[in-house]
């Protein structure tokens, strides 16, 4: 298997593909965005990269440019719908025990109501 190969059992290799619908917000030539299917804030966006990697951690050592723009795509959604002016957070939760339970690497993208420190 090639680093950032689909996987046929991933769900969000899915959603790039097109095969599990989902309320897409912005795509690019490397990510997807969309609607969290349960969202915990009034705006809830996960951002992943069409490639799959298991984590953020994994996607930063194999990929650090792809990794970096990552970052600048949540900020985009963010603007997009009009959270950068509140404040938002952006969350990668990485592994079971953080409470990671999709494994292909994507940013939570949250705002539109307070959030507070430290997240449970
Ligand atoms: P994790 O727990 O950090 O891995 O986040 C996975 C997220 O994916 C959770 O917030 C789920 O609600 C969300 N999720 C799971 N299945 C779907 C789906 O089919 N569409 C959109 N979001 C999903």
């Amino acid at each position: 298997m090639a680093a950032g190969e689909a996987q046929a059992d991933c769900l969000f290799c899915k959603i790039v593909a097109g095969d599990v619908p989902a309320t897409v917000v912005r795509e690019t030539k490397d990510f997807v965005a969309f609607r969290d299917i349960n969202p915990q804030a009034p705006t809830h966006i996960l951002v992943i990269p069409r490639a799959h990697y298991p984590n953020a951690g994994e996607l930063g050592a194999a990929e650090p440019e792809l990794a970096g723009t990552l970052l600048a795509e949540a900020a985009a959604v963010a603007a997009g719908e009009g959270i950068d002016e509140t404040g938002y957070r952006v969350v990668f939760n990485t592994g079971a025990g953080a409470g990671q339970t999709v494994f292909h690497v994507h940013a939570h993208v949250m705002g539109g109501r307070g959030l507070t420190w430290p997240p449970g």
